[in-house]
């Protein structure tokens, strides 16, 4: 027998060597991106008509669900009130007789011509006396034998349908099977480890499983397959990076004459269990002979600040600068001030000055610095005068260099590019890479971190400081109940306090979201209105920069009770007197969304309201405002937002390629994402460049080259 076939050949057969497979056929299948014959066999089927639970239209029982194969009879479709159409389809299949509905469907017409053999799967019911199935699932399955049959995703534009496919795949299969076999790369340890079956059974049985358990032994074993391809990318070029790239050794000395013990010791509060940990980490971390790049995740409140700051002043304590660069001049104003009133009056060692030591040193770095001040504060940034500096974008403009940059600190990541990052990172002296944390308060599950943050070391925050009052959550489901939102924004403010007003989302058009926001301030605001007396602003993404600042001191100063505006307040807005947030359509923002607009309030010591007013037009949406209700806790929200948003999601916008997650879960097959992670590891360390595993370099190489890895690892 012949070598075993390795997937990397598949990749360079075409689909057009398959019995069937012309031309036509052949760009039909390109619309799903099938090119290859790999492409074809991991195209994998959607699901599974189990035969075997077929019945018959006489053995169909009222309100149970149930599968039947019947023959077209008679199709048509009328107009119906509402313009809305009704495509009435009667079926039978020797047994009975049966009659569907479909409502809006009209290409129904097409689809079930008469003579067409159909398999149909709903819920039976009784209308004036006669069978009836509303909506059903229905599957063409043309002459497909076997007891399971699957099911592809198909598209009646391309002109496939699902069997012709199954056809091809069988085909495919056929070839390979019977003369090679399917070499594997997974070593046979590991596959008994976690009873993972062979590749060539695995494939076999996803595409014609015998049984249901069939195709469930295969799927696991294609799952791990994904997920460990995955992590073997995102482990190799992490230690890649920690074999070839050299680090500070910083001086990480806790004891209490260090200043990282110096500052904590004159905190108003002790850390929270979750920050002395987080601090932990990143202590051990600086102390490595390779450059720190952790995430720490923590909700909004969280106090990632500290934590943040403490890293900076392990640096700086070993006589190196650090820098922390915010999304925004708001957020990074705001640090700046929080910063410098926690560092005032802590002293560094300074052998140029007279008593040998001289006060820390942070600065503001920001485009709105003025000219004169931004050239004395570069110079001290490139001599060292200056310790931490605190910026924005600003701070990777070339005309910025540091003395000794150490640690850097990135704010709310996902709001950066890649290539600023690296920018930052690259400040340092050129010898040694500084330490880098980045810093996010959209929560993601775990094991999806390890996915979208492979290559990142993470420190969760997942405890709030204590003594928060919970912020209570309302959802407003009809105008009486708004009206009831707007009492409430009313009776705070008499009481002194301050509402925010988030607009509808328009996604499409950043005109109309401007056109919306500016018509609610003018609803609520004039005479008559909701919130007519009281002093509102307006802030949107087209309000000039100099407008934007001054609305946003005057709310900040209490001059406003109510700032209307965009979610331009997302990020960043921290004003201890608002109480309550009013999200107006709330149903059309994303859970992660909607969980940092509430993060603005409940950040004083008064009790908070969030209001989310929406009438929802899917359960999705529903469910997005149920969750909300539910919990203020943003893990448990992200673990929410993955099951609903499904697969894939996190992966981002890129390219479909090869390297997706078909079949596998971030959610549902949680646990294999660690163990997937656990063996690349293990393989790796053995093997840190797959010499004695070429399969699984090669395999590696094609499903995740250089640009997949290079996306994996920006996130
Ligand atoms: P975030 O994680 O959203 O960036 P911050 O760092 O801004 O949170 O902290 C939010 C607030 O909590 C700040 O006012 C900060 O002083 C306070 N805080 C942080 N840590 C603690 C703690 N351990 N105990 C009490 N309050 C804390
Ligand atoms: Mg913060």
């Amino acid at each position: 027998m012949a070598e075993p076939i390795p997937l990397t050949e598949l990749a360079e057969k075409p689909v057009q060597i398959l019995k069937g497979v012309g031309e036509r056929k052949a760009q039909g299948l390109e619309t799903f991106g099938v090119r290859t014959v790999l492409d074809l066999l991991t195209h994998y089927p959607r699901r599974y008509i189990d035969r075997t639970k077929e019945a018959r239209i006489a053995d169909l029982e009222i309100d149970e669900e149930a599968m039947v194969l019947v023959e077209v009879r008679r199709c048509s479709t009328r107009r119906i009130k509402g313009g809305r159409t009704m495509t009435s389809v009667q079926v039978g299949d020797g047994s009975g007789s049966l009659a569907i509905t479909f409502f809006n469907q009209a290409w129904r017409e097409r689809q079930l011509t008469v003579g067409t053999q159909a398999v149909v799967f709903g819920k039976a019911s009784l209308f004036r006396g006669k069978l009836q199935m509303s909506n059903p699932i229905v599957d063409l399955v043309g002459d497909r034998t076997g007891r399971i049959v699957p099911v592809y995703p198909q598209s009646d534009k391309a002109g496939l349908s699902t069997w012709e496919i199954a056809g091809w795949v069988e085909n495919a299969l056929e070839r390979t099977l019977a003369v090679r076999g399917f070499a594997d790369p997974l070593p046979v340890e590991v596959r008994r480890r976690y009873d993972l079956t062979d590749r060539a059974r695995a494939f076999r049985g996803i595409h014609l499983p015998e049984t249901m358990a069939e195709a469930q032994v295969a799927r696991r074993r294609l799952v791990f397959d994904e997920l460990f391809r995955v992590q073997l990318a995102l482990v190799r070029r992490k230690r890649e990076i920690e074999r070839t790239t050299i680090g500070v050794g910083h001086d990480t000395s806790n004891d209490p004459d260090s200043l990282v013990a110096r500052f904590h010791a004159r905190l108003p509060f002790p850390l929270t269990g979750a920050q002395t940990n987080a601090v932990e980490e990143i202590r051990r971390d600086l102390g490595a002979v390779y450059p720190m790049h952790r995430l720490l995740q923590g909700d909004v409140g969280a106090g990632k600040t500290l934590v943040a700051l403490s890293a900076l002043l392990v640096g700086v304590q070993g006589g190196y600068q650090g820098a922390l660069m915010a999304p925004t001049e708001v957020l990074a104003e705001q640090h700046y001030l929080g910063v410098r009133e926690l560092l005032a009056g802590f002293t560094v060692k300074d052998p140029a000055t007279l008593l040998g030591e001289r006060e820390l040193r942070v600065e503001l770095l920001t485009n709105r610095t003025p000219g004169a001040d931004r050239r004395r504060l570069t110079e001290a940034l490139a001599t060292g005068g200056v310790d931490i500096v605190i910026g924005t974008h600003a701070l990777i403009q070339d005309a910025v260099g540091f003395k000794s940059l150490g640690v850097v600190v990135i704010d709310e990541q996902h709001r950066f590019g890649v290539e600023q990052r690296a920018a930052l990172r690259g400040k340092g002296d050129g010898g040694a890479v500084p330490d880098v944390l980045v810093m996010t308060a959209t929560p993601i599950p775990r094991t999806a971190a390890m996915t979208v943050y492979g290559d990142l070391d993470v420190s969760v925050l997942d405890e709030l400081p204590p003594g928060r009052t919970p912020i209570e959550t309302h959802w407003a489901r009809d105008e009486e109940q708004e009206l009831a939102v707007w009492d409430q924004v009313r009776t705070e403010a008499a009481a002194g306090r301050q509402a925010y007003v988030v607009c509808p989302l328009i996604e499409e058009s950043d005109k109309l979201e401007v056109r919306s926001a500016q018509d609610t301030y003018a609803e609520l605001a004039e005479p008559g209105g909701e919130l007519a007396g009281l002093r509102v602003g307006l802030l949107h993404g087209r309000v000039a920069p100099a407008e934007k600042e001054e609305v946003m001191g005057r709310f900040r100063a209490g001059e406003l009770d109510v700032l209307v505006a965009t979610t331009v307040i997302e990020v960043g807005v921290d004003v201890p007197n608002a109480t309550v947030m009013v999200i107006l359509d709330a149903d059309r923002f994303g859970i992660a969304q909607l969980h940092q607009l509430r993060g603005r309030v409940g950040r004083g010591s008064e009790s908070s309201w969030c209001y989310l007013v929406g009438e929802p037009t899917t359960s999705d949406g529903e469910a997005r405002l149920e969750a909300l209700v539910a919990t203020t806790d943003g893990f448990e929200l992200a673990e929410i937002d993955l099951e609903l948003r499904g697969e894939g999601t996190l992966m981002g916008e890129r390219q479909k390629g090869r390297n997706d997650l078909k079949l596998a879960s971030l959610r549902r097959d949680r646990e294999w994402v660690e163990r997937a992670r656990d063996v690349a590891a293990e393989i790796l360390d053995a093997d840190p460049d797959l010499d004695t595993n070429p399969l699984l370099a090669e395999e590696l190489a094609l499903f995740l080259g250089d640009e997949d890895a290079d996306f994996l690892l920006k996130n």
